[in-house]
């Protein structure tokens, strides 16, 4: 995935490969920053056609993903396609794409 190789050399760039451990929580806190974008913007859900998140935070986001993605050697782009695939047979054959 083009972008992944983008975040790679980033990081290379600017050495800042750290532990995988690390990026989870990283991720895990820029995802939390969606949500309080969301809780903000939808006036914690009492105005849900309001909801709305910043498209940077979004970005930071896919970022701190994909770095995980590369600090653990995993093609995120294969993972998509897997997840895809997944979510595609589940439609198939229940109907919808959510676990049960
Ligand atoms: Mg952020």
């Amino acid at each position: 995935m083009k972008e992944q190789r983008q975040v790679a050399a980033f990081l290379d760039e600017h050495d800042l490969h750290t532990p995988p451990a690390y990026r989870l929580l990283d991720l895990a806190a820029e995802v939390g920053e969606l949500a309080a974008d969301a809780t903000a913007s939808s006036d914690y859900g009492a105005s849900p056609d309001a909801l709305d998140v910043e498209r940077d935070e979004l970005g930071d986001a896919l970022f701190a993903l994909l770095a995980l993605a590369d600090e653990l050697d995993l093609d995120a782009g294969e993972a998509l396609d897997e997840s895809l695939a997944k979510y595609e047979d589940r439609l198939v054959e229940t109907g919808s794409a959510g676990s049960t």
